[in-house]
């Protein structure tokens, strides 16, 4: 599933190749997906200018200059394309544009867990977010996890997977992060340090950052906004490697479920 560097990879690439372009037709397949997109937006989005582009968490938000929005969630297999109108259509694909520079906008998901949806308003489609979800993580007020975190009696997989304590850290993320931080995925977040919050709060930034460097993991369908894989899956720690050894002390990596979710973390490394 896309976490922050992929959706960030993809609202990186799309930005110049759509801000500025003018939405010509708009069409829409007629499966479900996981939000409604309402027909009767597509009369009112036509000859509408794209502005701007922004990430929030995992979601993305595009504002055209007359103030209307239109707001993506990947999902799990949701991929966000421009491409020339030329190329020919592929299965799964659900809505796409055609831009006035001859090119199309395309979201294409297989798995149909992700959505479009339009806001006549599209600033409340970023301020709704800003009510449920929490900070951004590249750039959290420094205390920030020990100050909303520390009383918790949840484990540290299930706080850093909580979006209302940080936003955009899913699965993949919350794992590497654990493991560059050497902190077991179960403790108990109350069992925690002033320096040890300071320590997983920095891993998240660093583990964050350089995802975002190499275009974040291919483990499925994920593409960024020009169809290109991620590179950061190759240097993954601990996600997807249960039984291989530890890149640093060599024991074998552990798979364990916690907080609902697949875990994976080098018992000797994270204590
Ligand atoms: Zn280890």
């Amino acid at each position: 599933m896309p976490e922050l560097p992929e959706v960030e990879t993809v609202v990186r690439d799309l930005r110049p190749q759509l801000t500025g372009r003018r939405l010509i037709a708009i069409h829409s397949s007629k499966a479900q997906l996981r939000r409604h997109w309402p027909i009767r937006a597509i009369r009112h989005l036509i000859q509408a200018r794209i502005a701007s582009l922004h990430r929030r968490g995992k979601w993305i938000v595009v504002l055209c200059d007359d103030g209307q929005g239109i707001r993506f969630h990947l999902g799990m297999t949701g991929q966000l394309t421009v491409v020339p109108g030329s190329e020919p259509l592929p299965d799964h694909l659900h809505w796409w544009a055609e831009l006035d520079n001859g090119y199309q906008w395309r979201f294409r998901d297989i798995r149909r867990f992700g959505s479009v949806e339009w806001f006549a308003h599209g600033q409340e489609a970023l301020a709704e977010l800003d009510r449920k979800l929490g900070p951004e993580p590249l750039n959290l007020p420094s205390g920030h996890l020990k100050a909303v975190a520390a009383q918790s009696q949840r484990c540290l997989k299930a706080v850093l997977l909580d979006q209302t304590i940080i936003a955009g850290v899913g699965n993949i993320y919350a794992d590497e992060a654990l493991f560059e931080a050497a902190l077991h995925p179960a403790r108990l977040a109350r069992s925690l340090q002033t320096s040890e919050w300071d320590r997983l709060q920095r891993a998240v930034r660093r583990v964050l950052r350089r995802a975002i460097a190499a275009r974040g993991s291919t483990i499925r369908n994920y593409v960024g906004g020009s169809g290109l894989q991620g590179r950061y899956q190759q240097r993954l720690n601990v996600y997807g490697r249960e039984g291989l050894p530890c890149l640093h002390c060599g024991h074998p990596i552990v798979r364990q479920y916690l907080a609902g979710r697949s875990t994976h973390y080098c018992a000797y490394c994270q204590r």
